[in-house]
């Protein structure tokens, strides 16, 4: 085994950990210590996969913009759970007690959000900020990621 093959293992089993994993994917449990999730996803995509070696998000070039998008929608996942926690809503997607139709309403809510963003650069002299543009593509995605969990975790009906 190249060495930079045994770092990214090292990365994946740290995240594998966080979700009480041992030989496989299959039946996840997530852990509620959402900070170590949070640093194992983040040194999971700050490790240069060729060069095996760090490589802070800010400074990583176009090659690994997967890496960095599919992080923050990892982030945001967690940071769903933990509002979900603190009770500032009473579901996730991820979540049983759920119908597909409501989790289809948590989904729009948060399509209709990008097209908030958008709408407010119409107009002379108004212009679309990309930063918040991409904040709630992000927030689409994580939902979609939520509804996909629920759907492996056999809490979705049919
Ligand atoms: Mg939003």
């Amino acid at each position: 085994m190249i060495p930079h093959d045994s770092l990214i293992d090292s990365r994946v089993r740290k995240i594998r950990e966080c979700f009480f994993l041992t030989e496989s994917w299959d039946g996840i449990s997530i852990s509620t210590d959402n900070n170590r999730l949070v640093a194992a996803l983040r040194e999971f995509a700050e490790c240069d996969w060729d060069a095996g070696r760090d490589v802070k998000l800010e400074e990583q070039q176009n090659g690994t913009e997967i890496q960095r998008v599919m992080l923050h929608v990892a982030l945001e996942r967690v940071r769903q759970n933990g509002l979900r926690e603190q009770g500032k809503f009473a579901y996730t997607c991820a979540d049983a007690g759920l119908s597909n139709a409501e989790r289809f309403m948590v989904l729009a809510e948060e399509f209709g959000e990008v097209g908030h963003e958008l709408n407010e650069g119409l107009g002379e002299g108004r212009s679309v900020s990309l930063e918040r543009l991409r904040t709630e593509l992000v927030q689409v995605a994580a939902v979609c990621v939520a509804w996909c969990e629920a759907i492996d975790g056999g809490r979705v009906e049919r």
